[in-house]
């Protein structure tokens, strides 16, 4: 039997379970789910699920990340809310691929780990899950966990081995409404001190995992790290009694003025510096992504480098002058 696998979460019990009441049917893992977003967030999720699986001496299996195929199955849909259209199309996706999979191994059941979230809803679930077995001529094995606190056990379960629990379903419009600020969807090029949470989150899942395929004792723990992205940034001065904003792009490193701005907090868990400066860079370079390279500064800090595209006038070069010293203005040419 083919089990597709959403999160290790609901994979600790859910598969306990499963062979438990089937003890002789061979049970592989299949985790397919491109419709966790960012990536970074799919590979977490898959390496725990994989451990999982290790742990429980059950076959794992993958099948491709094809994000744009989720995309364009949810196109359309991306307001509807959490159990409406979209994750009908979310699981008609996932269900159909796993049952493509089980067909294609020569299985004759599948079923899924969703069955087991409290959040999903059973009978679309069911509904779904059911009209894609047809199509396969296979079945579809509908077990309800949840019951009789199973939902309770669950948790549990996923807590004692120290699953990753994730906080919210894995698209990136769940992102946004279970999370509001999805700091996971901004891009790197704008900037982020080191690595972003996803990446350090990442790494230590691969480490745990390492250290213990090698025998060693391993655990997770969490950590409140204070994390800052480049949003925006411009550069402006007064010229005839108006503010003038001069046409900049502005990249994320400095290396020495993090002590002039202070934080302002906008709303839970997000902060926006009350002022920040930066370096002024004369003269374009290509992406701005390039000048901490370009200009070899140090460690990562947290005010912006300013990039200007033409040689500034009188007027604004003395504003420019005015706010940044000397050492902190650089032409690097072309
Ligand atoms: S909320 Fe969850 S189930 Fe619904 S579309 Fe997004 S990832 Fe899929």
């Amino acid at each position: 039997m083919i089990v597709h696998i959403c999160c290790s979460v609901d994979s600790w019990y859910f598969l306990t379970k499963m062979r438990e009441k089937y003890p002789n049917e061979s049970i592989t893992g299949f985790f397919y789910n491109p419709n966790i977003c960012p990536q970074s967030e799919y590979l977490a999720r898959m390496i725990d699920a994989k451990r999982c699986c290790d742990r429980l001496k059950i076959e794992f299996a993958q099948g491709e990340y094809d994000d744009l195929r989720f995309i364009a199955a949810a196109r359309g849909l991306e307001n509807e809310p959490e159990k409406g259209k979209r994750c009908a199309s979310c699981f008609d996706l996932r269900l159909d691929k796993t049952a493509q999979e089980a067909a294609s191994r020569g299985e004759k059941r599948f079923t899924t780990t969703l069955l087991i979230s409290p959040k999903k809803d059973l009978a679309q679930l069911r509904t779904a899950a059911q009209t894609i077995a047809a199509r396969y001529d296979l079945e579809f094995v509908f077990e309800d966990f949840r019951k009789g606190g199973g939902t309770q056990e669950a948790f549990a379960l996923a807590r004692e081995k120290e699953a990753y629990f994730q906080n919210y379903c894995g698209c990136a419009w769940a992102l946004i409404k279970q999370r509001g600020f999805a700091t996971e969807l901004i891009c790197a090029i704008g900037g982020v001190s080191g690595k972003t949470a996803g990446e350090l989150r990442l790494e230590a899942l691969k480490e745990r995992s390492r250290l213990e395929n090698e025998g060693q004792n391993a655990s997770l723990f969490k950590r409140k790290k204070v994390m800052w992205s480049l949003l925006s940034a411009s550069l402006s001065f007064e010229k005839g009694g108006e503010r003038t904003r001069i046409v900049c792009d502005a990249a994320p490193y400095s290396a020495s003025l993090k002590t002039r701005s202070r934080l302002i907090f906008v709303q839970k868990g997000i902060a926006r510096f009350e002022k920040t400066a930066g370096f002024v860079v004369e003269r374009a370079i290509a992406k701005p992504e390039n000048a901490r390279a370009v200009l070899g500064l140090g460690d990562w800090d947290i005010t912006p480098i300013f990039i200007v595209e033409k040689l500034l006038d009188g007027v604004a070069k003395a504003a420019i002058e005015s706010v940044f010293s000397e050492e902190e203005i650089f032409d690097i040419g072309r």
